[in-house]
């Protein structure tokens, strides 16, 4: 006999702060502690990785992105799951919500009863296609293979009942996922999902007697730069439909808008929405409905992540949190973030800059991350360190290696340490 145990890879951020810590190091009780990055770190003097939101500048990104993009904007909740997170979104107007995993679903169910959630990924659990189609009113549900449109015929087919009773199928959306050649995001996502021409035109032909409503979706992979990448996928999208021959009502240009990071400026988000509008209008497809499905562009600004310095060798700080935690991105994949130096209490003004490298908690040699990161020369053990445009792909990437899985949250009202351009900020506290 044997038990089975589940347990997340990581929920710290669902977890109230260390009350060790706190206690420790504040003098205060937490419901009276300041709301500015700077200040909270005089008073916390962390020891651990200090997640700090900003509800306010995600609401302001939700609202750029609405108001630029000609259609309905759903969030991609992988990019970050924090509830707090997805609050302010749906405070800047959000309401429709880019799951790929039934945890997701679930999350957004439970958060906001009017949510239209669209269940995006292309390979489904068949318990979490019922799941998500009877209990939680999901209704478009993505695919790109024959065997995952049976699937979901099946799991949501005329026995299919949700809490009010039988669900008619014909409530049914399908959305198809073209496969995109190779482009020049700097996170390609081509190589695993995605119909080819032909197989995209059967699915759209086979799928078109069960669906009220039928759509076309691709990505043009992550930080995408370059706005043509999305003129061409409209065109493929375009010609697919065409083929195919049967009326689709949905056109999805899916996620991979950029933000800015030290050595990149994006195209500003402009560019990007006027070269979407003007492929649509080129190829004949402005009577369907439009879909976007930003993560990144979203929420990347809206969260920073305050390390602390444990060690200093020559040009390598060693750090609280690393590439096993929210720094992810800044390890293998190279990423540059913007950083700057907090030393409480010090009137001095600071050393003329150098690039550091960092170094992550765990004993893992590849827990490096090269930047190069430009703080003050004298930059020692026990100074902390603001690392911006950590709200996408940052906390949601965090694991238990090595025991370094605790961390604070804080909502600050700090603007951004980087603006991306297109992006409307927050009016300054
Ligand atoms: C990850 C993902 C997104 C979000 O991508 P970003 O590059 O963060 O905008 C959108 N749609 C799908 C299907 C995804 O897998």
């Amino acid at each position: 006999m044997t038990d089975l145990r589940f347990r997340g890879a990581v929920t710290p951020l669902r977890r109230p702060a260390d009350a060790g810590t706190l206690r420790r190091n504040a003098a205060a009780a937490p419901a009276a502690l300041p709301s500015r990055v700077d200040a909270l770190v005089a008073q916390l003097r962390p020891e651990q990785p200090l997640h700090c939101l900003r509800p306010a500048t995600l609401a302001a990104a939700a609202r750029s992105f609405r108001a630029a993009f000609p259609g309905q904007v759903l969030y991609a909740v992988k990019c970050n799951p924090e509830p707090a997170v997805l609050r302010a979104l749906w405070a800047g107007g959000i309401r429709h919500f880019d799951c790929a995993s039934l945890a997701e679903v679930r999350l957004v169910r439970s958060m906001f009863a009017d949510a239209q959630i669209h269940y995006m990924h292309p390979v489904k659990a068949r318990g979490a296609i019922a799941e998500a189609w009877g209990r939680h009113g999901v209704r478009d549900f993505v695919l790109d293979s024959a065997e995952e449109l049976a699937k979901i015929l099946a799991e949501t087919g005329a026995g299919a009942r949700d809490g009010l009773g039988p669900v008619a199928p014909e409530a049914r959306g399908l959305i198809i996922r073209l496969a995109l050649p190779k482009g020049s995001a700097v996170y390609d996502l081509s190589g695993k999902f995605g119909a080819e021409r032909a197989e995209a035109v059967a699915l759209l032909r086979a799928a078109r007697p069960h669906a009220a409503t039928l759509g076309v979706s691709f990505h043009v992979g992550s930080q995408c730069l370059e706005p043509a990448a999305y003129a061409r996928a409209v065109a493929l999208a375009a010609s697919v439909i065409a083929e195919a021959g049967v009326a689709v009502e949905v056109l999805d240009v899916g996620g991979g808008y950029p933000v800015a990071y030290p050595d990149v400026v994006p195209p500003p988000l402009s560019a990007f929405t006027q070269a979407i509008a003007a492929a649509v209008a080129a190829h004949g497809l402005g009577h369907m409905q439009l879909w976007a499905e930003p993560g990144r562009a979203l929420v990347a600004g809206g969260a920073s992540v305050v390390l602390q310095v444990q060690a200093r060798r020559g040009g390598m700080l060693f750090v609280n949190d690393g590439v096993y935690g929210a720094l992810s991105d800044a390890g293998a994949p190279g990423f540059r973030f913007p950083v700057r130096r907090i030393r409480p209490g010090s009137a001095e003004p600071p050393a003329a800059e150098q690039p550091f490298a960092f170094f992550g908690p765990t004993c893992d040699t590849a827990d490096h991350m090269k930047g190069p990161f430009l703080l003050p020369a004298d930059t020692e053990e026990g100074d902390w360190i603001e690392v911006g445009q950590l709200g996408a792909y940052g906390a949601a990437l965090r694991t238990a290696f090595n025991g370094f899985d605790q961390a604070m949250i804080a909502e600050v009202e700090d603007l951004p340490l980087l603006a991306t351009p297109g992006y409307e900020l927050p009016v300054a506290a």
